[in-house]
């Protein structure tokens, strides 16, 4: 019956059934039973007009209705208003849309219920568009009423949250005890949850606080249980289906790399991170293996050796990096360190000549090739590989999800995927949103490394900035300045760039001092110049738009001055400041801001000069922004939560995460009877589109 269209619940019918859909996407009756109510408002605490405040949020008043009268604002337009007495005061209640409805239903001198946030205009007190209805005294009793969110156009044909709620009822009483289970009772029963006929009839009219948030924890449990049972069913049967290369051997290629061309000892956690992707590697099984670490912490080698070790098992490997200067520093980077090997590394970007593209696809289609890097040049589908063993994907945010199922399909056998990321993800974000990777951690930087040193500053400490970077300049040091970029197209930014770039210039002459510019307009070959030459050391303050965020290493860089600091994420200004700190030379950050600043923009300044875990920045991001607006969260499912808040429930996440784990582990492909709910749940998913073999 949930799945009946909307329209034939008593109460709706086609014209409001379709707007029902259009405004709420509430299309059949199971879509209805999961609208949940958005606030409860305790009614028996009514607040005298007199009480109210500039601090009132939303407040139940009691009252009669006086003085109705609706005023032509325009020739289009209507106003209509009515005040509402309650012994106390008087405050104006206000429409401006869906006025004949109202006028309908509201009579002079009836006492009436009115819900809604006040506000002061023309120094009386007003509320736009409160929900109202006649006040009647059984009714009223029930402590908690659901306020579910509706529309202005479907208040017009009746349905305030009042009627919404009004057909939830009838819903209910309609189905009875025909609402179905979902989880199989002997989770209900681990974790003392309610059934779902008990959650779903106290989320919406709740019979007590406690059956309600009885209720809603059952909900929560609920959301994120079939989350991960999503990922981590893929994953298991990926792992039980899905051959991989297996790598055997550990040969020349790695072992001449590590006992000849490592300036270095490895970090313990570089050398356990490797082990993993051995381990990985070998096991007959297509690895998918998210690779975190933090700025600087050594992630480009490990990829390097993870490659050698395709190399020394007969495959090929490739690199994909975001940027075109990124992919040519990791190009040069790769030649630098393989130098002498005998191993062929071609770069492939947008700009080279198409004779050239040619030349290196041939070359690649006859394994003459063995390390491609490239941007994403190399998704297109003319690139063939002879034998594609291992994929590296630098800075996953940035690519889709879409791109990198086109890589999957490079190889009849899918190649290894290693998935790079120097913006860590919280905790309960990765366990959540990467339930179907494995992940490695490279939790330490490598030693000698002093923490970037971060102060925050005012337009009017620029004269001591410019000393102070003249000062670094004296030592041999180099500097960045950026600024933000908005939007590539917006003049403005790059205004603002030029700018900075003019008073930089009058405080740091030349001849004395060699500056370099770099911004998303300029033609490819003009950026990778300027960077070159502030890469050899040959300019001293490289002033550039965001484009250097990701990845760029000059490690004679100690300064990182960030120009209106307060229009940056915390990620990205986490990632800027990890530019610099890499030399072993203290390393300063300093972010320059407007002096008022907003509370979210001061507390995000704050945190960056608190800390430089980027975890904890992390987890500061997650808490300010909400994760709707982190990137890649469109497609995870985690926005479809209704209740549950991958940020304040974390508990709940482990928890579901090891339930769903534990029963995989012991019944992988669902088939047990106790287990026929959760098959039921995965039939009906495989049905709808899936990101199965993406990441
Ligand atoms: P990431 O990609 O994680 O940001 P990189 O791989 O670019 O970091 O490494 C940053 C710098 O640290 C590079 O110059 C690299 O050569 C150096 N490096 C990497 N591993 C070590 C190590 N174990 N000891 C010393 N320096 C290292
Ligand atoms: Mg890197």
């Amino acid at each position: 019956m949930l799945e009946y269209d909307i329209s034939y619940l008593k109460g709706v019918g086609p014209a409001r059934g379709t707007l029902l859909g259009r405004e709420l996407s509430i299309h059949t009756y199971g879509d209805l039973l999961e609208f949940f109510p958005f606030r409860y408002v305790d009614r028996s605490v009514i607040t005298p007009i007199d009480q109210l405040s500039d601090e009132s949020q939303f407040v139940v008043l009691k009252g009669v209705l006086r003085n109705m009268q609706t005023l032509k604002t325009s020739a289009h337009s209507e106003r209509m208003t009515v005040t509402l007495y309650d012994g106390t005061g008087v405050i104006d209640l206000v429409w401006f849309q869906g006025i004949k409805w109202v006028k309908s239903k509201l009579h002079n001198n009836v006492e009436y219920l009115v819900m809604g946030h006040p506000s002061v205009y023309n120094g009386g007190w007003q509320m736009a568009h409160p929900d109202i209805e006649p006040y009647n005294y059984t009714e009223n009793r029930h402590q908690y009423t659901p306020v579910y969110s509706t529309t202005e156009k479907l208040k017009s044909v009746g349905l305030n949250p009042k009627g919404i709620s009004r057909l939830v009822e009838t819903l209910l009483e309609m189905l009875g005890e025909n609402i179905p289970e979902t989880l199989p009772s002997y989770i209900l029963h681990k974790f003392k949850l309610v059934s779902r006929l008990q959650s779903l009839h106290n989320i919406h009219f709740p019979t007590s606080p406690e059956a309600l948030s009885q209720a809603i924890e059952r909900q929560k449990f609920e959301e994120l249980f079939f989350l991960q049972l999503d990922f981590q069913y893929r994953r298991t049967i990926r792992g039980l289906h899905s051959q991989g290369h297996v790598f055997q051997v550990v040969g020349e290629h790695f072992n001449r790399f590590y006992a000849e061309k490592i300036p270095f000892e490895l970090t313990g956690a570089q050398k356990r991170v490797i082990k993993e992707i051995r381990t990985d590697m070998h096991s007959g099984r297509q690895m998918n293996r998210l690779l975190q670490g933090d700025v600087g912490s050594g992630k480009t080698l490990v990829a390097l050796m993870s490659m050698l070790i395709a190399l020394d098992n007969g495959c090929q490997a490739c690199l994909m990096a975001p940027t075109e200067i990124l992919a040519t520093q990791h190009y040069q980077t790769f030649q630098k360190m393989l130098d002498g090997l005998g191993i062929v590394t071609e770069l492939l970007t947008g700009s080279l000549k198409p004779s050239q593209k040619r030349d290196i696809k041939k070359r690649l289609a006859e394994g003459k090739v063995d390390i491609l890097i490239g941007t994403h040049a190399l998704i297109e589908d003319t690139v063939n590989f002879k034998e594609l063993g291992l994929v590296v994907i630098d800075e996953q945010h940035r690519f889709g999800v879409q791109q990198r199922a086109k890589l999957w399909a490079k190889n009849t056998v899918p190649p290894h995927i290693l998935v790079m990321t120097a913006t860590p993800i919280p905790r309960t974000l990765a366990m959540t949103l990467y339930g179907d990777l494995e992940c490695s951690i490279i939790d330490e930087l490598p030693p000698g490394r002093q923490p970037v040193r971060t102060v925050h500053a005012t337009d009017s400490k620029r004269l001591a900035l410019f000393a102070f970077m003249q000062q670094q300049i004296a030592q041999g040091r180099q500097v960045y300045v950026v600024y933000p970029l908005i939007n590539e197209s917006e003049s403005l930014d790059l205004k603002d760039l030029m700018d900075g770039y003019d008073s930089i210039s009058r405080s740091f002459p030349q001849p004395q001092y060699q500056l370099s510019i770099v911004h998303g307009k300029m033609p490819a070959e003009a950026k990778a110049y300027e960077m070159d030459r502030f890469k050899r050391g040959e300019t001293h303050i490289m002033i550039s738009t965001t484009v250097i965020e990701v990845g760029v290493d000059v490690p004679n860089a100690t300064v990182m001055v960030i120009e209106n600091a307060e229009r940056f994420g915390l990620s990205q200004l986490h990632q800027l400041r990890g530019r610099v700190g890499r030399g072993g030379g203290q390393s300063y950050c300093i972010l320059m801001t407007k002096s008022n600043l907003s509370k979210n923009a001061a507390e995000r300044i704050k945190t960056m000069c608190e800390t430089t875990d980027g975890f904890r920045i992390a987890e500061a991001d997650l808490r300010l922004r909400g994760p709707g607006d982190i990137q890649g969260l469109q497609q995870s499912g985690i926005l479809n939560l209704k209740m549950a808040d991958i940020v304040s429930d974390e508990s709940l996440v482990v928890a579901t995460r090891q339930c769903v784990a534990d029963i995989l582990a012991s019944d992988p492909e669902l088939t047990s009877e106790q287990n026929l709910l959760l098959r039921h749940y995965i039939d009906r998913q495989s049905k709808k589109p899936s990101w199965d073999k993406i990441s």
